[in-house]
């Protein structure tokens, strides 16, 4: 295999493989690298299609149960998980196929292995010990994201769980307690109640979605009430002690006013955190560019914007965005960025 590329992209998400996909359109010989087993990132095997085959069963279940109103008479569905996840496990993999294909395709080299820049023209890929040198007139890192943890109280995978591992547990838990009431968070609450778990979510801010317009938020209140799914909103979690048998929960109201939340298990669904260590980034540090480093987060100054003096080196999202503190960059000035779009 050639170890030379134009374009070598890290990270196989919805970001990478896009932009992979349209530069091997474009005639570009491009490398893609991925640590994973599969292509498609977090999107395609922790997020947005698991979700969404769970939430399509949650849905055919509360069809069913709702079916006599309708003048079907059928027996009460039972949840077999097992099957839940064989099917959406299928989605996913038919999907990855699809997006590995699509690779092949369009001349795409797959790397796979963990991607580290050793230069600003050189990618070095290790996968079980080994490592290969790669070198590319263009890097693009489309890293993406990883779930945010509380900081006192990290993700265990036992009692308290994040968002990856929301999407796999083996059993329906009695109760549920969701912090925080993102997209994320929402759509796991309403997925677990559909279950059958008595869910309870709480949320820092005054409303659920509090990203979304307020009459989307009154809308979905509404309906996860009728639901019994609890929401807890202007309150905050200060305290988490997992035990053998659950979570005990010390709460905060907005105002003051304090109370306790046992529950079986604690899903952290607070945000997610960019993944960029370990990338190598610091070498665009040491080049004295007026790019620094926070939050593992790479800030590209205005002359590496305007001047571009080689490959930009920049985390981003689905949208080929990367965002910074509320600020979009996008790829749109004419420099020798291949993602455009
Ligand atoms: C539960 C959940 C549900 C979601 N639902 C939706 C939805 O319905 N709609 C929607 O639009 N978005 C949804 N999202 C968000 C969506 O998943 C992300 O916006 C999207 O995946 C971001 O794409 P990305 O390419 O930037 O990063 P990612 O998808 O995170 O991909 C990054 C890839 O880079 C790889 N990687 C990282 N470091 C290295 C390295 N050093 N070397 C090699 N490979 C590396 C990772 O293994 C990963 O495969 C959801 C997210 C979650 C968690």
């Amino acid at each position: 295999m050639a170890n030379e590329f134009d374009l070598i992209v890290i990270g196989s998400g919805p970001g990478g493989y896009v932009a992979a996909i349209r530069a091997g359109q474009l005639g570009l010989a491009t490398a893609v690298v991925e640590k994973d087993p599969y292509y498609g990132g977090t999107c395609l095997h922790r997020g947005c299609i698991p979700t969404k085959a769970l939430l399509h069963t949650a849905a055919m279940l509360d069809e069913i149960r709702g079916s006599a109103k309708i003048g079907i008479a059928v027996a009460a569905p039972e949840l077999d998980l097992a099957k839940t996840h064989a099917y959406k496990d299928g989605v996913v993999a038919k999907n990855a196929q699809g997006v590995a294909s699509l690779l092949k395709k369009n001349g795409v080299t797959g790397l796979h292995g963990t991607g580290r820049l050793k230069g600003l023209h050189t990618v070095e890929v290790e996968r079980d010990g080994e490592t290969a040198t790669y070198e590319a007139k263009h890097v693009l890192i489309a890293t993406g994201s990883v779930p945010r943890d509380l900081p006192f109280a990290p993700a265990d995978g036992r009692r308290i769980l994040n968002s990856d591992h929301a999407l796999g547990l083996e059993r329906v838990p009695s109760s549920l307690t969701v912090l925080g009431a993102g997209a994320v968070g929402c759509e796991l609450a309403s997925i677990y109640a559909s279950f059958g778990s008595r869910v309870t979510l709480v949320e820092m801010l005054p409303r659920l979605l509090p990203l979304e317009d307020e009459e989307v938020s009154a809308e979905l209140a509404r309906a996860f009430k009728k639901r019994g799914i609890k929401s807890l909103t202007a309150t905050r979690v200060t305290a988490v002690a997992a035990g053998d048998s659950g979570v005990s929960l010390a709460l905060e109201r907005e105002g003051g006013e304090r109370s306790e939340l046992d529950t079986e298990l604690l899903l952290v669904a607070i945000g997610r955190a960019p993944f960029t260590a370990g990338l190598g980034l610091e070498y665009l540090l040491a080049r004295n560019w007026s790019a620094k480093i926070e939050y593992n987060y790479l800030d590209l100054g205005t002359d590496v914007l305007s001047f571009n003096p080689g490959p930009v080196l920049i985390d981003i999202d689905q949208h080929l965005h990367a965002v910074k503190f509320g600020v979009n960059y996008r790829f749109d000035w004419g420099g020798p960025v291949v993602a455009r779009y």
